[in-house]
């Protein structure tokens, strides 16, 4: 275990609330809150009430909790002091918990401390990032998952099939007289089921990727076509933050919906009547092109009663190269069905919303998140990638029975990888990136 400093911090959010909670960890913690706490004699594991004292003036009734290392967070001695939640308060209590010998902890320095002294691994540092980040309520319980060690158990279980397989083939090769060298068709399937499970766990980075970044939805369309009207029967279904952003001709709206996955609508509904009519189509078009280029999904709209205009034609020509979906809105008011294409429906009275939402769904992603088993990122993904790649290139030469000397030195470095996706094998570098994601107090 590695020796640090003392470190503090607000471990709540900063605001009015019920609770604020300060954390301290490192060899002086216990030091320190006998020098402002009203009661000593603390006993790890055992929750102690009383006063935080400074300068003899009582700055608030708290509830201390104290850990003795190595049965804390961070693996040292923590105290956690619950004091009231008010935005002063825990100010004061952080204030004389620093001026008593506590250094104040950078961004993740706690998560960073207790994966250091192998509280956690990689995957599950890098999980807490997400439970704290997640925009779902669907991505939250993916990240508990993995906070449980469901990647990291995974990703270690396949390590040891290729460290198994490794050994065998190190004994061989270095006690020839004594161990048989390993059958090369034993290695290829081997290798093979090995390819399955990592490809198994890469086959999720798509879905992973959606729950973690979202998706961005443009509804397009000539004015007055129903746009806004759509736009805002679609955030009926559940409304979250909004934010209204002033473009520079004119207003974009978007909003976030959480479907499973979280959703931007971009709502570009500002062109005005009134305008040129030369102008307006030109505008149109370029808002409409400007739009889709940002969007991952467009959803273009005519009016069903007008039929598809030449204008309209137009914009859908601008956007046609995109993932997109044509809706034949105002239904209501025309019984023309005669565009197999598009997808009537009726932004006013909420008529074949379901089935829009449904095509929006299966459109964006052809699976269901709840069956992501692995949640991964950017990062873990590479780490995979690289590891099926050696473990490809180990096939390859199993197959053609080249010498087992060499193709342990495919495992070694698929192992390595494995070793940089848990962080068992880490750089400054890539550890500094992952912690700078997190906020102070984590
Ligand atoms: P936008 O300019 O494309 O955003 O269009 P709006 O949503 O502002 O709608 C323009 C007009 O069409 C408004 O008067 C709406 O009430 C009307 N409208 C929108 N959707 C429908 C629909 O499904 N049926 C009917 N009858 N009218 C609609």
């Amino acid at each position: 275990m590695q020796e640090f400093d003392t470190i503090t911090a607000i471990a709540s959010p900063l605001g009015t609330g019920g609770v604020g909670v300060i954390r301290i960890s490192g060899p002086q913690s216990f030091e320190i809150i006998n020098k402002i706490f009203s009661k000593n004699n603390l006993t790890a594991g055992k929750i102690a009430h009383g006063n935080i004292v400074d300068n003899g003036i009582i700055l608030d009734e708290v509830i201390v909790l104290p850990f003795k290392k190595p049965h804390s967070f961070t693996g040292e001695d923590v105290i956690e002091i619950h004091c009231h939640g008010g935005l002063n308060v825990v100010k004061n209590v952080l204030d004389a918990v620093l001026k008593n010998g506590a250094r104040m902890a950078q961004k993740g320095e706690f998560t960073k401390r207790a994966f250091l002294n192998k509280k956690l691994d990689l995957t599950q540092a890098e999980a807490i990032a997400d439970l704290i980040h997640s925009k779902t309520a669907d991505f939250a319980k993916h990240s508990a998952r993995n906070l449980s060690g469901v990647l990291g158990a995974e990703t270690a279980s396949v390590r040891k099939d290729i460290f198994d397989v490794l050994s065998k083939i190190i004994a061989g090769t270095d006690f020839p007289e004594d161990v048989k060298e390993p059958e090369y068709e034993y290695l290829t399937s081997e290798f093979e089921k090995i390819i399955k499970r990592i490809d198994k766990i890469l086959s999720f980075a798509n879905s992973s990727n959606i729950m973690r970044q979202g998706i961005k939805i443009a509804v397009t369309g000539r004015p007055n076509v129903g746009k806004s009207s759509l736009f805002n029967a679609l955030l009926n279904v559940n409304r979250a933050i909004v934010t209204d952003i002033a473009g520079t001709t004119r207003d974009v709206l978007t909003e976030t919906l959480d479907w499973d996955i979280p959703i931007t609508l971009i709502d570009t509904a500002g062109i005005r009547e009134g305008q040129e009519v030369g102008k307006i189509e030109e505008i149109g078009i370029e808002f409409s092109k400007q739009s889709a280029e940002n969007a991952d999904l467009v959803l273009f709209l005519y009016d069903a009663s007008a039929g598809m205009t030449e204008q309209d034609k137009m914009i859908l020509n601008s956007i046609k190269n995109k993932p997109h979906i044509i809706i034949a809105n105002k239904a209501d008011i025309t019984a023309q069905r005669d565009n197999n294409d598009a997808i009537y429906i009726s932004a006013l009275y909420k008529d074949g919303l379901d089935e829009l939402k449904t095509m929006i769904k299966n459109k964006v992603y052809n699976f269901s998140t709840e069956n992501t088993e692995f949640v991964t990122n950017h990062r873990q993904q590479d780490c995979l990638e690289k590891a099926k790649e050696s473990m490809l290139l180990a096939l390859e030469a199993s197959k053609r029975c080249e010498l087992q000397d060499l193709i342990s030195i495919d495992l070694k470095s698929a192992l390595l990888y494995l070793d940089e996706l848990t962080g068992e094998v880490i750089t400054d570098e890539i550890l500094n990136n992952i912690f700078d994601n997190f906020c102070i107090g984590k």
